[in-house]
């Protein structure tokens, strides 16, 4: 190493002749290079942070095999480079091979050195890469060798940092937008932007000159809907929904075979001077005004939604859902719900959505769909029509023009997935029975119809049924039979498997258009039981509907969500034992009283629950809303969203008492919140000694495969040791480290 007194003067050499370079690759080679050569190491390697900040990627050396530059890559956590840029901290080993996090990547030529120093770059708080030094003889790093790699890694960070923001922009000129919510994986498509329908009543009555020009456009979109409309009417028989084709055309299937609609409006274009689409308005709310008066409310409904999208044909000239030949990227403001859940999923790559306002129910139905989704996202939606797009669902990022170095990058991670998949495909109708021979059930959260073969057979049933995403779907308030409808083809699919159905849960950020609730502070306020109790009707045509539903099937589970009092469980309880007397006196069958559990939500039942578990028999644990609440933190505020943290020791303890709690009452306990189809957070859950998990359908499939490959008595092991450390980082650290261990590093998705 150089003497102590030339240590400045060889920092300042070696950046003063790195900056000299014109390019930023060779300036980075030159910087090993001189590093390697000041600091008399066998070797000197320089990995930079990708653009999704997930793995630190070789990006120079001198020592190791020059091939390796720019396709060697290592997750962060994973191996020694990983774990400096985890812990953001030096790492300085005599005896590399020994250590736990030691990963050995053949054909980069690290086999002959023992020893290694690595240091974090950071550059304003921010991780942009890990400098490290590596000797072949066994011998620790002193001091001043440490002092003089620090403060290198120290000036390079603004070199690296300054390349970086100028390669986006420049280079790159690609546009980067982050969204609140992200779900699924990847998606490169082409954007097509979906506007809403014009307001039929806000449509303006104008005038043209251009008569024939009117008339010709408006049979040119009538004739174009027409057809659109013959090819959705067999698409829905084809896909056997005849009573929605059915009812898709008898409405507007009049008003197109109507030849005297078409000539009253070319009468008001051409007598008038009107343009077509207030022509056509004119005419139809002369329509509606008859079928009102003959008392037919439906076929004045149907006039005017058939009114409404004629005319938004003709304002926005609208991409023909036909048109879409390959799979794009919806680009939405705002969707209504019903029209998220009937997206044709084989035709939309990925979908984004500006609006704010929408994100959360949106965000959950597009995570059930598991198409790659970024939900509330600051885009410029007149501009992205047409353009190229990637939708990243895992870091919640919307990339507008990528370059094609960007392309490549995420072609590269959407390959892994699919290998992925592959390798989870294989597993799939197995159970979840880790390498020691525990049982852990594995069960899916539901809300849309899954048109998956076999749905039931690659679970062990339905830890939670988001009702209230069926009510969100409706115009207006479901009626007993309409519920019973639903859900009996719910116990009917998953027949033999319990199918645990949480009574209506709205309020906070889920909000039905036919019930309004407004109020300043949601999360706080009227929502989930508290609506049920106080709209009791609501609550017991429910749960009519959910008896009389598995009056065949015997498979139903009901849950309550948002406890946070006994007076709640007990009024639920009474009626429901009204709702069994009633169907058993309407039925003259004897109603099977199905289990009866509550969710864990809000921090206070901590207090009461062995008097809630005298009254119930199950409890599963809502994270989502538990962290919200345990932290005082808003789960859809992203300026927030680092506090909601599942590692930080306050809430894995918080988990580990509710477990505990639970079994020194002899009552079973499941965990239905988001961190249960997480792959860190599985891990943590099992490790507490959860053994019940429910997720969404895209995430079975993974956590699945996890609980497949692991060990639980180490992960117990490593629970107790994770309750006694005081952050985060450390406790994560434990997790990442077992997945190492275990072979499990591609499996587990960081971001989530
Ligand atoms: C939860 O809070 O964890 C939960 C499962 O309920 P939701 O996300 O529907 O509020
Ligand atoms: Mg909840």
């Amino acid at each position: 190493m150089v003497k102590e007194n030339s240590i400045l003067l060889a920092l300042r050499q070696i950046i003063e002749v790195v900056s000299q370079k014109s390019s930023f690759e060779d300036a980075i080679a030159l910087l090993v290079e001189k590093i390697r050569a000041t600091m008399k190491t066998d070797c000197c390697s320089l990995y930079l942070l990708n653009n999704r900040k997930t793995r630190l990627a070789l990006a120079a050396t001198d020592g190791l095999s020059k091939e390796s530059v720019g396709k060697v890559s290592l997750q962060i956590g994973e191996g020694l480079v990983g774990l400096v840029g985890e812990r953001q901290e030096l790492v300085n080993l005599a005896d590399a091979p020994s250590h736990p996090n030691f990963k050995y990547l053949p054909d980069v030529g690290e086999d002959e050195f023992l020893s290694i120093l690595g240091v974090p770059v950071i550059n304003q708080g921010e991780l942009l890469g890990v400098l490290v030094v590596q000797c072949k003889e066994k011998r620790l790093f002193d001091e001043q060798e440490e002092t003089f790699l620090i403060t290198l890694s120290a000036q390079i960070a603004s070199i690296i940092s300054v390349n970086r923001s100028t390669k986006e922009s420049l280079e790159n000129n690609v546009k980067r937008f982050k969204g609140k919510n992200g779900s699924g994986s990847i998606a490169i498509a082409q954007a097509v932007v979906w506007k809403p329908p014009v307001n039929f009543d806000t449509i303006q009555i104008m005038y043209s000159e251009d008569k024939d020009i009117q008339s010709e456009l408006f049979h040119q979109t009538l004739f174009q809907l027409q057809t659109e409309m013959d090819m959705a009417n067999l698409r829905l028989q084809e896909s056997s929904h005849e009573m929605a084709s059915s009812g898709y055309m008898s409405g507007y299937g009049c008003m197109l075979d109507d030849t005297s609609f078409e000539d009253e409006v070319d009468n008001e274009i051409f007598t008038q001077g009107l343009v077509a689409a207030s022509a056509i308005k004119i005419i139809a709310e002369k329509r509606i005004a008859l079928a009102k008066e003959a008392g037919d409310k439906d076929k004045a409904r149907d006039i005017r939604d058939f009114a409404a999208i004629l005319i938004t044909r003709l304002v926005h000239l609208l991409p023909k859902e036909t048109d879409i030949s390959t799979p794009v990227v919806l680009v939405v403001k705002s969707m209504p719900a019903a029209l998220v859940a009937e997206m044709p999923r084989n035709k939309i790559a990925g979908f984004v959505c500006i609006d704010s306002a929408t994100s959360s129910h949106t965000a959950i139905l597009a995570r059930d769909l598991g198409i790659p989704a970024v939900i509330d996202v600051n885009l410029d939606i007149d501009n992205v029509d047409g353009h190229t797009i990637i939708v990243d669902g895992q870091s919640a990022e919307v990339l507008v023009d990528p370059s094609t170095s960007v392309v490549d990058e995420y072609m590269q991670l959407i390959s892994q997935s699919r290998q992925l998949h592959d390798l989870f495909e294989k597993e799939k109708f197995e159970k979840g029975i880790t390498l020691d021979g525990k049982r852990i059930n594995i069960q899916l959260n539901a809300g849309l119809n899954h048109e998956v073969d076999d749905l039931s057979a690659q679970t062990d049933g339905i830890g939670l049924y988001r009702t209230e995403i069926s009510f969100m779907l409706s115009n207006s308030l479901p009626n007993e039979e309409q519920q019973v409808l639903w859900y009996k083809s719910l116990l009917a699919q998953f027949k033999g498997l319990p199918v645990c159905m949480r009574t209506l849960d709205v309020g906070g950020d889920k909000g039905l258009p036919y019930l309004p609730i407004e109020e300043q502070n949601p999360a706080l306020g009227w929502r989930g039981i508290r609506v049920c109790i106080d709209q009791p009707n609501i609550l017991k045509t429910q749960l009519r509907a959910m008896l009389k539903a598995q009056l065949e099937y015997g498979n139903l589970e009901i849950m309550l969500p948002m406890i946070s009092r006994l007076e709640e469980v007990l009024i639920v309880k009474r009626i429901l034992n009204e709702a069994i007397s009633e169907i058993e006196d309407e039925t003259k069958q004897t109603v099977k009283r199905p289990p009866f559990g509550i969710m864990i939500e809000i921090p206070c039942v901590a207090y009461i629950l062995d008097e809630l578990a005298a009254e119930c028999d199950f409890f599963s644990i809502g994270s989502n809303d538990l962290i919200q609440y345990l932290f005082a933190v808003d789960r859809t505020n992203p300026k927030v969203s680092k506090y909601f943290d599942t590692f930080n020791p306050a809430a894995i303890r918080c988990l580990k008492f509710f477990k505990d709690k639970t079994e020194s009452l002899n009552k079973p306990i499941s965990v239905c919140g988001e961190i249960a189809g997480s792959s860190l957070g599985s891990l943590l859950l099992l490790s507490l000694g959860y053994t019940n998990l429910s997720m969404n359908y895209s995430q079975i499939a993974r956590v699945k495969y996890i609980s497949r490959h692991i060990n639980l008595n180490d992960l117990l092991a490593i629970g107790k040791k994770a309750l006694t450390l005081n952050s985060s980082v450390k406790i994560k650290h434990l997790y990442t480290e077992y997945a190492q261990a275990q072979g499990l590093m591609s499996v587990i998705d960081q971001k989530k």
